[in-house]
């Protein structure tokens, strides 16, 4: 399914107020160079259509890394953290031109930086909860930018941002999310962001309320976009992943998988929670408030994906 297949299945809005579709890509989708050239392919032609923000997961398996390096041994987290810092400088040597790299790489340094004390505390013993946050979240802050910079090459306008300025979390022990807060910081936000811009969020990463960061749980990018969709009035919230869809059981392991083609919010919520989708749990939580359809896709996969609607949509379009 293209996109004018998805806007042929919404009533058109009634509203003058520009259309927004939130994309979020997770980590598979990020994995590799030619992988990212997919995500810049898939972002500049949403944008000719519509306003675009962009959500991104850390390039894949760098979360796993991290979280490694925060519970392991302590004396070597350091230069794991530098193995990932240069991981990230070799992907952006083959997608970037070289005064690119060079801004790539201060942003990269800066971001490499402030995980440093806190693998100190770790190393320590001192280490708090925030600190472990502090260095699972770096996957998000050094992909972001580089996402960003590669979305600016193919010739968008584009700028990264911290979604720690944006999602604030209530409860910093289990990620909960304060979300009357949350919408007013979104909203307050992107009055601020040009109609012609492309911003790219990190996923997975909120504040506390004095402005520590704090992860959402693993596979938290869903959630951060969601809330980002609900808060804006997306037409709809696009995640891009590997697979062309959501399935009954793993379909590389499972020959009878079968496909969703099509869900309601409120049965998808139900599947999701019984760990049956593989989002993060809280994901279609603004989606049920606001009504925002959820579209699961790949670009590796090409096909017409899983389509989340409210129930109402479904049934008129029966
Ligand atoms: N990078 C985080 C994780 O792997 C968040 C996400 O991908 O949604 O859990
Ligand atoms: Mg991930």
């Amino acid at each position: 399914m293209n996109n004018s297949d998805f806007t042929d299945f919404v009533s058109p809005s009634p509203s003058d107020a520009p259309k927004i579709r939130v994309l979020k890509f997770g980590g598979s989708s990020v994995g590799t160079p030619e992988a990212i050239v997919g995500v810049a392919g898939v972002v500049r032609e949403t944008s000719i259509e519509c306003r675009v923000v962009v959500v991104v997961s850390a390039l894949e398996c760098v979360t796993d890394q991290l979280e490694a390096l925060a519970y392991g041994d302590a004396n070597e987290a350091l230069g794991h953290l530098f193995s990932l810092y240069r991981q990230h400088l070799k992907t952006a040597r083959t997608l970037l031109l070289p005064k690119a790299v060079e801004a790539y790489r201060h942003v990269l340094g800066k971001e490499f930086a402030t995980v440093v004390p806190s693998i100190r505390r770790i190393r320590g013993r001192a280490g708090s909860k925030f600190d472990v946050d502090t260095i699972l979240a770096a996957g998000e802050r050094f992909s972001a930018p580089l996402i960003s910079s590669v979305l600016r090459h193919a010739g968008l306008n584009s700028r990264h941002v911290d979604a720690s300025h944006l999602i604030r979390v209530r409860d910093p022990e289990n990620g909960h999310v304060d979300r009357d807060q949350t919408t007013r910081q979104i909203r307050a936000w992107y009055t601020g962001v040009s109609a012609s811009t492309v911003p790219v969020v990190t996923g997975f990463i909120g504040a506390s309320s004095c402005g520590r960061t704090v992860t959402l749980g693993r596979g938290g990018s869903d959630f951060t976009a969601a809330l980002i969709a609900a808060s804006l009035n997306a037409e709809v919230l696009e995640r891009w992943t590997d697979v062309d869809g959501l399935y009954t059981a793993d379909p590389e392991r499972c020959p009878d998988a079968r496909k969703y083609d099509q869900l309601t919010l409120e049965e998808a919520d139900f599947l999701n929670r019984a760990d049956q989708l593989g989002m993060h749990r809280h994901t279609l939580e603004p989606l049920i408030e606001s009504r925002t359809p959820l579209h699961v896709r790949s670009f590796k996969q090409p096909g017409t994906g899983t389509l989340i609607m409210p129930a109402t949509i479904i049934a008129a379009a029966t």
